[in-house]
């Protein structure tokens, strides 16, 4: 059978059912869903540095003629070292692979390659560890990098990629109006799938990577409009205004005036005749949580059931642990339902909800499925969600629900943006932190500081408080990941003998992470040690210190999502960002975490100094790129699409027009989506 865009991916050559399972985890099953995985970013070997120049403990590119293949090594723990020696006109590099001869000998003597990976070493040794490989002359000069998986390499996406697109290609429809095309000055559709996965030329990837950007804009933008009609046309859950003295004073400690303010607003919201749809902004540490509590045992008292979802279940378990005692108190049950959730406890729980004995439903996105029926549901919080939109909505509605809507964010987003987002919502900005919160200190530190700092934390350990020392992620993979995580993991561990020091990474099972972050949350771990999983949310104020490895790598919004981890008790804390990275824009992004601890100004700091680009990144495959922090670099854009967005269903309010099917299809699929999600 011929293989065509909706085959399984198993249909296309060299691809069998191990390869398949790779691709399943990253949610690829068809032909069409591989050229829909979007590269994360992209090599430019034309941007090759010369080896003295290319700075140590980054990832750099260099272009080096091969000299010489060392004896290989056998090293104690039965590791085969291989060894190459390469130069160009500036040093000397040595090339390093573990257990892979092939690799090695694949590297010929007197030709010239392209090296890409951590440049380690000292000042007089450069050396490069199992780089990627490009022989000069061969091949483009711009590479993709693709999402990858255990078992998956990028040059096995690359082969298959290919494939794929020779099958797609001939098949794309174009679902943009030619007048839109035309207003953005967008490439047609085959051209930027195209280009997108095997650019020509960096002209021709930026077009396509806007068009990307445009196409994603106007689906969301035209879903969440459509959503806001729909909304709009229902009744909300009416509630009327019952004092909450009770409550109040359950609360182990008084309100900001910010917090009464937005628990002010959200009230009258809710106590109106449409659905509340009401964004709560609040910096890392304000306070949101019990802005929704507050929200939630409100509908309790006027019969109403709240759900709460969280991005995961760490967070929602970490929300149960303080909410549910609290309901508890004030007289109405709180419980958690999550993935893991067993089984008999599972039905028990249901049962309770559907018939109306559950206050509020503490859990992550599972909360929305089918079989969780609520008998009055009033209510829905999410937090910590940038993509918390089209789709979930419509699998609300879709359940006949018409709740108030409560979105929770710490990302400052501006109001165009959070339009273009969530719809057409209210704001409420937690603009004030919790008195007796000390500002952070932050320093930008080198490595040279390192065991000066060891020992200092030593004492903090001593004294009873915890640490985060978080390790960013490797671009080219996962297990590069990882094992920068481990190897500081390894060090603190013998460093350390008489503390709890634990490893946290992506690759841990759901249960395994949980436990992990239970047990620091409790106090039984003292230094944890993670990649970026601890990112957002998380809830341990005795944890004092936060330590991030190679700061240079990371954006500052997730920088100042990191430092907001601490910082969130009475003690002072610290925040340590460690780069040896001697860029001029890297110094400037570390001064700026330095000197700022408004989430406001490092976002616009971000975005000034990082500039628009770079918006493929976080893109997961099938999921809308709608990421905050990417969008924020495309304002002038969104706002464009947005008001495209308004005059297209002004004109042709249910896209009827035979120029606008494209537009249709694109955002029934959106909503549909969410129907078939669960
Ligand atoms: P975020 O807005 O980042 O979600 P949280 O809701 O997790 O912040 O609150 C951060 C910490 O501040 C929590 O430990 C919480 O108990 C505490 N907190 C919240 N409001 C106050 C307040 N008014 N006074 C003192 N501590 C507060
Ligand atoms: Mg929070």
């Amino acid at each position: 059978m011929p293989v065509s865009r909706s085959s399984p991916i198993q249909a296309m050559p060299g691809v069998g059912p191990k390869r398949a399972a790779c691709y399943a985890r990253l949610g690829i099953a068809s032909v069409r869903d591989l050229t829909g995985m979007y590269p994360r970013t992209y090599i430019d070997f034309s941007e090759a540095s010369s080896v003295a120049d290319a700075p140590l403990n980054e990832i750099g590119t260099v272009r080096v003629v091969i000299q010489d293949h060392h004896t290989p090594v056998r090293t104690a723990s039965g590791l085969t070292i291989y060894t190459v020696e390469a130069a160009d006109d500036s040093a000397g590099l040595e090339i390093v692979f573990f257990n892979s001869p092939y690799r090695a000998q694949a590297l010929l003597t007197g030709q010239v390659y392209y090296l890409r990976g951590k440049i380690e070493g000292n000042l007089f040794r450069k050396k490069i560890t199992s780089p990627m490989v490009q022989p000069d002359g061969q091949g483009p000069s711009l590479v993709p990098l693709y999402p990858l998986t255990e078992g998956l390499t990028n040059k096995m996406v690359e082969t298959n990629m290919r494939a794929a697109l020779e099958v797609v290609l001939p098949e794309v429809t174009e679902d943009l109006p030619a007048a839109f095309t035309a207003q953005f000055g967008l490439p047609d559709a085959v051209t930027a799938l195209h280009d997108l996965h095997l650019p020509p030329g960096k002209d021709e990837l930026d077009r396509a990577r806007r068009r990307v950007v445009c196409e994603e804009l106007l689906a969301v933008g035209l879903g969440m409009r459509i959503m806001n009609a729909r909304q709009k046309a229902a009744t909300a859950s009416p509630c009327h205004v019952i004092p909450m003295r009770d409550w109040f004073s359950l609360l182990p400690y008084a309100l900001t005036n910010a917090q009464r303010r937005c628990i002010g607003e959200i009230i009258s919201d809710m106590c109106g005749t449409f659905p509340m749809n009401r964004l709560l902004q609040g910096d890392v540490g304000s306070g949101k949580t019990v802005v929704a509590a507050s929200a939630a045992f409100f509908a309790a008292l006027n019969g109403y059931q709240t759900a709460l979802l969280a991005p995961t279940e760490l967070l929602a378990e970490q929300h149960a642990r303080k909410l549910c005692p609290l309901f508890e108190k004030a007289g109405f049950s709180a419980e958690l339902l999550t993935g893991s959730t067993k089984k008999v406890r599972r039905a028990e729980l249901l049962e309770r909800l559907a018939a109306g004995k559950i206050a509020l439903l503490i859990g992550t996105h599972a909360l929305l499925e089918e079989d969780v029926q609520f008998s009055s549901l009033g209510l829905v919080v999410t937090d910590e969600q940038h993509r918390f939109g089209v789709q979930q909505r419509a699998r609300i509605y879709e359940r006949g629900h018409s709740p108030h809507i409560l979105v929770m964010s710490a990302t400052p987003i501006p109001r165009t943006l959070a339009l273009m987002l969530y719809g057409d919502l209210a704001l409420s900005a937690l603009d004030e932190l919790p008195p007796g919160r000390l500002p952070i200190r932050t320093r930008r530190i080198r490595s040279g500081q390192l065991d000066g700092l060891w020992s200092w934390l030593r004492e903090v350990l001593g004294q009873g408080r915890q640490a985060y020392v978080v390790c960013p992620s490797i671009e080219e993979s996962e297990t590069a990941d990882m094992a920068a995580a481990e190897t500081t993991y390894e060090q603190l561990r013998e460093l350390y003998p008489e503390f709890g020091v634990r490893l946290l990474h992506g690759k841990m099972k759901p249960a395994e992470k949980d436990e992990t972050m239970r047990e620091f949350a409790a106090g039984q771990i003292q230094v944890l040690v993670s990649t970026t999983v601890v990112e957002v949310g998380v809830d341990v104020p005795n944890a004092t210190v936060m330590l991030v490895e190679n700061a240079e790598r990371f954006g500052l919004s997730q920088l100042h999502q990191l430092r907001g981890r601490v910082g969130r008790g009475g003690g002072q804390s610290f925040c340590f960002l460690l780069s040896d990275s001697r860029s001029p824009e890297a110094e400037a992004r570390l001064r700026t975490m330095e000197e700022t601890q408004n989430g406001f100004e490092i976002a616009e700091a971000d975005l000034r100094l990082r500039g628009p680009g770079d918006f493929l990144g976080s893109r997961q495959s099938g999921v809308p790129m709608m990421q905050a922090a990417n969008m924020l670099s495309d304002m002038a854009l969104t706002e464009q699409i947005a008001a495209y967005c308004d005059e297209v269903l002004h004109d042709d309010p249910a896209l009827e027009a035979p120029e606008h099917s494209g537009l249709r299809r694109r955002a029934e699929e959106l909503l549909e989506q969410a129907g078939t999600l669960n």
